[in-house]
């Protein structure tokens, strides 16, 4: 009988002959549990033994993976007491001696007789050819029963399994018990069809299990991975197309009325003219809450693309059809900011107003925050449920507040990479379940949003507004260039303008982060900032302190702010023309794009100073990409590139930490297919009551959440 993935997950490990309750134990430290994780446990690389580099032939200095098995080997201290084994290896032609430091236990594991993997740096040593400490992949113990010549069983394509340092489970063991649980599931079912299969010029699922594992040529391996990664996205978009059409068919929304005065007067009173990006944004999202299913669409835009009015206009259609409209933001200085700027906005727009004849008012909007006072709050409360508020802007408290609404019809999610997808979530199904629209600045490449959020629709702002100057970025390393930046910044103060300083970022601990900061603070103000107007802003401060220096670097009390990171977040002073990031290289991409976003504001020059000595080729790229643009889309796929998926998104970000041969930007091809084929697949069987065996796969990949889905 064909084995199903469900099937194999239901099997124990120790179920295979050859586990033992020691290696047993090992494997559960490895995460493997079951036959299904044994099976996706892929090799993390192949050998070629053909392709072998041969003892004889390497160049000293030069780093190779030699092929061989060992002839000797003995284990003894030195006289410093450290662990020292040598081993003398032979790769049919030549011998070559190896020596470890500190790893006792390799005697025991390269037995004469056993056939290995060795990667490392060929030095010499006393006239003999040799490595240290080089990476092994034990791949024939020495007492296999199946020993026999040098390579005699063991095919000529030889998979290297990840390896465990501490759970010490060898390349062989893995292969023994993954070629036993190969042979005993013969074959496998597959829930993909021919046809799909052929479209996409896929092997089998049979086929790619044993290819993966037992490859004899690298096509087939090659075959056999392309073949898994698509059925992990495959999953994936399955999941995630079917939650986003259950959310549209099970929930109603409000048809919002979005023709009307008050959207065509706040557009007609902006003083500039939309961009076409945030025109036809406007288009999808109205259309959307026209529609009679709750909207959930995500607005992409970088800093600066003008995301803000679009939102507007969104909130200002609910209200012109007699609903109420909630925007969150991460922080409560993020809800400030935009409850500033919403209000110069929608000055002077009125609404129709049921109590008075004449019938206008104006739009109110209020501001709700965990700074508000109970007693206001409460106020707050009373005039939301009786329809008097129009519009509230405030922090998660409107989340988890389950505030009284009258009528809740739209609410925007300004996530800036802090906003959870479970308290998306949990927003959905509050009150009569409003049209949501998720204003992301973090610019994701199209396919890792597929992923991320890939149950939203999505509108993207690429086009900045008319006359941005792009912010002239450098890498000051060295106290020259260092101390030019400083000059930059006292000459742009000398000018009337304003600047910042970031200081270095340390992680896990947001004492010691403002510790730092303090100090950098007194010493700048002693020292490059001498006779300037400095501030100090970072995230341990008292709310009370924090909003006064804000608001004195606002009103330009403050020639300079010295601040963590907390600016990278909403602050928005367009007077502000210089940004100084001290130890630069610590920060990742995005987060100093959104740092820089901080600068420029007002459509004249900007600099942006990243102080650093990058210390790691990772650390130079990043400078490297900040430097060459300043375009926020090209350096997140220039992040994904130098950190990848799991990094960007983090290990809890739903979908990356399921990928477990997938790589992104690598598959952005597969991710486009897969989303294509997980469509066709549920427009003709929505319920997925024709493929049982999909419909599992995708149920234990995203666990009860989504058992709901395809129960009709
Ligand atoms: P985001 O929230 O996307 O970072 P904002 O909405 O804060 O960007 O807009 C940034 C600045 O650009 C604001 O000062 C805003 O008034 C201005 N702006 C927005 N749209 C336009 C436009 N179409 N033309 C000119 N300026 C614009
Ligand atoms: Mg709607």
């Amino acid at each position: 009988m064909a084995r199903t993935l469900r099937f194999l997950a239901g099997i124990p490990v120790s179920e295979l002959r050859g586990c033992g309750t020691k290696l047993e134990g090992r494997l559960h430290e490895m995460g493997i549990l079951t036959v299904l994780d044994l099976l996706e446990h892929y090799p993390r690389r192949y050998l070629d033994r053909r392709k072998r580099a041969l003892i004889a032939e390497l160049a000293l200095g030069e780093e190779a993976t030699v092929i061989a098995e060992v002839t000797k080997v003995s284990g003894r201290r030195t006289r410093n007491r450290r662990a020292l084994v040598e081993a003398t290896v032979y790769d049919g032609a030549s011998y070559l001696d190896v020596t470890f430091f500190n790893q006792a236990w390799r005697e025991r594991q390269l037995q004469p007789g056993t056939e290995a993997a060795f990667f490392g740096k060929l030095d010499s040593y006393r006239g003999r050819r040799r490595m240290t400490n080089p990476v092994v992949d034990v791949f024939r113990r020495a007492d296999d029963d199946d020993a026999g010549q040098l390579g005699a069983k063991t095919g000529v394509i030889v998979p290297v399994y990840p390896q465990s340092p501490k759970a010490q489970v060898d390349t062989w063991q893995i292969q023994r018990l993954v070629n036993e649980a190969l042979e005993r599931a013969k074959e496998f079912a597959d829930p993909v069809t021919e046809p799909v299969l052929d479209a996409h010029d896929l092997v089998g699922r049979t086929g790619a299990y044993f290819g993966i594992h037992r490859p004899e040529t690298d096509d087939e391996w090659k075959g056999a991975t392309r073949r898994l990664v698509f059925d992990e996205f495959l999953r994936m978009q399955l999941g995630l197309v079917a939650r986003k059409r259950a959310l549209e068919r099970d929930r109603l929304g409000i048809r919002h009325v979005v023709e009307g005065a008050l959207v065509d007067n706040f557009h007609a009173r902006l003083p500039f003219d939309l961009t076409g990006d945030q025109r036809s944004a406007i288009g999808e999202i109205l259309a959307d809450m026209a529609g009679p299913a709750p909207t959930h669409r995500l607005l992409q835009g970088d800093v600066g693309s003008g995301k803000t009015v679009v939102a507007v206009t969104a909130l200002l259609a609910a209200v012109q059809g007699g609903h109420q409209g909630a925007l969150m933001a991460p922080t409560a200085v993020l809800a400030e900011q935009h409850f500033l700027s919403i209000s110069r906005m929608i000055d002077g727009l009125t609404v129709a107003s049921e109590g008075t004849l004449m019938g206008d008012r104006p739009v109110r909007l209020e501001l709700l925050t965990n700074r508000t006072t109970t007693t206001r709050r409460r106020q707050l409360e009373a005039e939301l449920a009786q329809g008097l508020v129009d519009l509230v802007v405030g922090t998660h408290a409107l989340l988890y507040g389950e505030l009284p609404f009258a009528s809740l019809g739209a609410v925007v999610v300004d996530e800036q990479h802090r906003f959870g997808v479970e308290q998306r979530a949990l927003l959905r199904g509050r009150g009569e379940e409003p049209d949501v629209l998720v204003m992301t600045a973090t610019p994701i490449p199209r396919t890792a949003a597929m992923l991320v959020y890939g149950d939203l629709d999505r509108s993207e702002l690429r086009e900045m507004p008319p006359g941005r100057i792009p912010i002239h970025t450098e890498l000051a390393s060295g106290d020259r260039s260092r101390s030019a930046a400083y000059d930059r910044l006292r000459h742009e103060v000398g000018e009337g303008r304003q600047g910042y300083v970031v200081c270095p970022l340390v992680e896990g601990s947001d004492k010691l982060e403002a510790k730092a900061a303090t100090e950098e603070y007194e010493r700048l103000s002693g020292a490059e900032l001498a006779d300037l107007r400095v501030g100090l802003l970072h995230g341990q401060m008292p709310a009370r302190d924090k909003e006064a220096v804000m608001d004195a670097f606002r009103s330009g009390e403050l020639d300079v702010l010295v601040a963590t990171t907390v600016i990278e977040v909403g602050v928005d002073v367009p007077n502000a023309t210089v940004m100084i990031v001290e130890d630069a290289d610590r920060f990742g991409l995005a987060q100093l794009h959104q740092l820089r976003g901080r600068v420029g504001r007002g459509g004249g020059a900007a600099w942006c100073y990243l102080v650093a000595e990058p210390g790691t080729p990772e650390a130079e790229a990043r400078m490297t990409a900040m430097v060459d643009s300043t375009d926020g889309f090209l350096l997140a796929e220039r992040d994904l590139e130098i950190r990848g998926a799991g990094e960007v998104f983090g290990e809890r970000q739903s979908g990356f930490s399921d990928l477990k041969l997938g790589r992104l930007p690598r598959d952005e091809p597969v991710v486009l297919e897969t989303r294509a084929e997980a469509e066709a697949i549920l427009d003709a069987d929505p319920h997925l009551s024709h493929h049982r065996q999909l419909a599992e796969e995708v149920e234990d990949l995203l666990g009860d959440a989504v058992e709901f889905l395809f129960k009709s």
